[in-house]
């Protein structure tokens, strides 16, 4: 029999990948948004298809459905749309994950929370495993965000031990590809999209600060193995490209892969920027047999095109 699965934050760049695939595999999808930071045009192909239903809701306000499985990823991420309005921001966090546990727990769906690896803040320990505690400031700019997610995080662990309820928790890090608004601001989408035009590529700071960048495809098939893991492992777990770049070696990549001649300009580092970030992702390879195949130049390629079609 199909399963019902609903897929919060469904129009968005993550969201409308999982929910093209989970239609691929077989299953009647919900998707459901607000439309905040997504677009229809994101999930415009699988309008046609019966087995898709689209809701214009806002998680934070409790909605009643019939579910399998929710894959809960309603939340503006990239740093300006979630600091646009941060009130907003944690209630949808801590608020939308309410909602979608108490469907869960009425249902008896499995539910999934995209987590982050915001949950580690600026991070004292190199490469951040699951066990490390992290280090989050409670009052700056990205506390809304990082906070939200980490009281989340709370909920899905309280819900599981005292309901019972199935909780599946992923920390995703950095994550590009396909369907990314090409103006929300985060690294890849504006320096692909100031090479393309031929504008300067703006690196905060000194551009020695790191990320680690997953393409979207394995991205995806991470979450859908971590929803069909083994009964009674909640994570979480991390889930990314262990391969590391500093924001200067992705600027160099980026004018290289598009042939570009922006040049480099920098402005000042926003406040409470982490300086470092790399998934360990032992626990992935173990409870998942999952690892990322996608290279950065391969997945940067791919992207590329994307936004020399969009914009
Ligand atoms: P995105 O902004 O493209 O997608 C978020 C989606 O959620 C959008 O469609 C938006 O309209 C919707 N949304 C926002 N607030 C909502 C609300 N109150 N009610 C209903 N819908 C709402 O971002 P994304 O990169 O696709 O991220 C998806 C999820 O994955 C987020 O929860 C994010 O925190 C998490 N995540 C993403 C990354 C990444 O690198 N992409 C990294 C870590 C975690
Ligand atoms: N960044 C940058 N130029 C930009 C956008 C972002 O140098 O135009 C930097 C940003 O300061 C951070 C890194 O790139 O150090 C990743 O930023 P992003 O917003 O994509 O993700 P996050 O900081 O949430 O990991």
């Amino acid at each position: 029999m199909k399963k019902r699965i609903l897929v919060t934050g469904g129009a968005g760049f993550l969201g409308s990948h999982l929910c093209e695939r989970l239609l691929k595999e077989g299953n009647d999808v919900i998707c459901l948004d607000n439309f905040f930071t997504g677009d229809k045009k994101n999930i415009e192909h699988l309008m046609d298809n019966k087995y898709f239903e689209l809701v214009r809701h806002d998680v934070s306000e409790p909605i009643s459905l019939e579910v399998d499985e929710i894959y809960n990823l309603a939340c503006p991420a990239s740093p300006p749309h979630y600091q646009f309005d941060p009130v907003q921001t944690t209630i949808t966090s801590v608020m939308g994950a309410i909602n979608m546990l108490d469907i869960a727990r009425r249902t008896k769906a499995k539910i999934l929370q995209a987590s982050t690896s915001e949950v580690y803040g600026d991070p004292e320990i190199h490469p951040q495993p699951e066990s490390y505690k992290g280090s989050v400031s409670t009052t700056g700019i990205r506390a809304c965000y990082d906070e939200g997610k980490r009281c989340a995080e709370t909920l899905f662990f309280d819900y599981y031990r005292q309901y019972g309820v199935d909780i599946k928790v992923v920390r995703i890090f950095n994550t590009y590809g396909s369907n990314m608004n090409p103006y929300d601001g985060r690294v890849v989408s504006n320096f692909i999209v100031q090479a393309i035009k031929g504008e300067d590529i703006t690196i905060y700071g000194d551009g020695m600060q790191t990320r680690s960048f997953c393409y979207v495809d394995d991205l995806v098939d991470s979450m859908i193995r971590m929803m069909n893991s083994r009964d009674g492992f909640t994570g979480p777990v991390n889930v990314g490209n262990p391969g590391e770049f500093t924001m200067l070696e992705l600027a160099q990549k980026v004018i290289s892969l598009t042939g570009s001649n922006s040049k480099i300009i920098h402005l000042p580092l926003p406040q409470d920027d982490p300086m470092q970030r790399q998934p360990d992702i032992t626990l992935a390879k173990k409870e998942l047999n999952w690892e990322p195949h996608v290279s950065l130049e391969e997945g940067l390629k791919k992207t590329i095109e994307y936004f020399k079609e969009v914009i």
